[in-house]
């Protein structure tokens, strides 16, 4: 009998933050970096803060791991996400979240953070010869509560089903078998066309909505190589596209869009207040079940799932509101 794997459950969420550097349009307004990565954990606002904001800012923000404007996204990976993605390996749930303002770089780095944990998996599989592995994909978009499969050109929203032994399920949500490298670069494309033409049906969707991407790895002992019978292993590693951060902070600002945004960010909100209450232990009621988002996810936060949050942020003073805001995020949920 195989103990329940993932150190007990009480894994610490790996928390870490992501700096682009200035783009055109910024550096084209004379825009200004005022944030410094002073080492590999922290990061501080360099501009002065007058003496009310002194009171109201930290300066100085700790994480698990900071990465400047010049970290490639391969080391944005190694040293913010593999350990937690590849624990799916092992039988783990695990879910790794892009987090932070549009255009502050979300889907740049899970991009690259899938292919290369999608390739790092792949070459697993190739030195583990005495097991055989099915890999299972499969992608969707929560854009306003309704859930709609990436797979499918089919439009109709998804309902959310309660399995007494899986959990929630996206009933009907296509999942496909991967057969190789390539099935999966396909699988991307579709997604992205499929993404694409709910934009121009939706305004800006890509900022409005969250992209799980999921893939399901089954394994077991092939018995003629190995005397390992017992193990049978399933888990899911999730890639978590959120929607624009921006989207949360303005619901609560009076005025502008109120009923919109309360509907755009309630798998937002939720997924905030969430990991919040599992940063601080697990004691007490979490609100898994107040939003789509983090019905999907439940199985995959907490319990004995690892995950991991990149929180990018741009460090144009323009922009200081949003990144404190990012900042804020990341520090609840350390
Ligand atoms: P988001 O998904 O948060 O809205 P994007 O990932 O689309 O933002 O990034 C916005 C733009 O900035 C894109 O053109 C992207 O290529 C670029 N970008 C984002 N992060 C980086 C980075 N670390 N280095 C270079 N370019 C980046
Ligand atoms: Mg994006």
């Amino acid at each position: 009998v195989h103990a329940p794997k993932g150190g007990g459950g009480d894994e610490k969420i790996l928390v870490s933050v992501r700096v682009r550097p200035l783009n055109e349009k910024e550096l084209s307004r004379n825009d200004v970096s005022d944030w410094e990565c002073i080492n590999d954990d922290t990061i501080i606002y360099r501009n002065n803060l007058s003496i009310s904001e002194r009171s109201m800012y930290p300066s100085a923000y700790t994480f698990d791991r900071v990465f400047r404007p010049d970290c490639s996204t391969r080391q944005v990976y190694d040293e913010g996400a593999k350990e937690v993605a590849l624990a799916v390996v092992s039988g783990i749930n695990s879910s790794i979240f892009a987090y932070g303002q549009t255009s502050s770089g979300k889907t740049y780095t899970m991009c690259g953070i899938t292919e290369f944990t999608v390739a790092d998996i792949y070459d697993y599989i190739e030195r583990h010869k005495e097991r055989e592995f099915i890999l299972k994909f499969s992608a969707m978009e929560i854009y306003n509560e309704a859930v709609r499969d990436l797979l499918s050109s089919d439009t109709t929203p998804l309902r959310l089903l309660d399995d007494p032994e899986r959990g929630t399920v996206v009933e009907r949500l296509t999942e496909e078998t991967l057969r190789d490298w390539d099935h999966f670069r396909e699988l991307l494309s579709i997604c992205e066309a499929q993404r694409q033409i709910g934009e121009t049906s939706l305004n800006e969707t890509s900022s409005r909505s969250h992209q799980i991407l999921r893939l399901t790895i089954e394994s077991s002992a092939r018995e003629f190589l190995s005397n390992d019978k017992s193990s049978t292993l399933a888990a899911a590693v999730n890639f978590i596209d959120l929607a624009g951060s921006e989207r949360a902070s303005q619901t609560l600002s009076a005025g502008t869009r109120l009923k919109e945004g309360c509907h755009i960010n309630r798998s937002l909100l939720t997924l905030g207040t969430v990991i919040r209450k599992l940063s601080k232990g697990r004691n007490g009621h979490i609100p898994f079940r107040d939003s789509k988002l983090t019905r999907i996810l439940q199985s995959s936060l907490g319990g004995n799932a690892r995950t991991a949050i990149i929180c990018t942020m741009s460090p144009a003073r323009t922009h200081v509101e949003q990144s404190r805001n990012t900042l804020l995020f990341a520090s609840c949920a350390k």
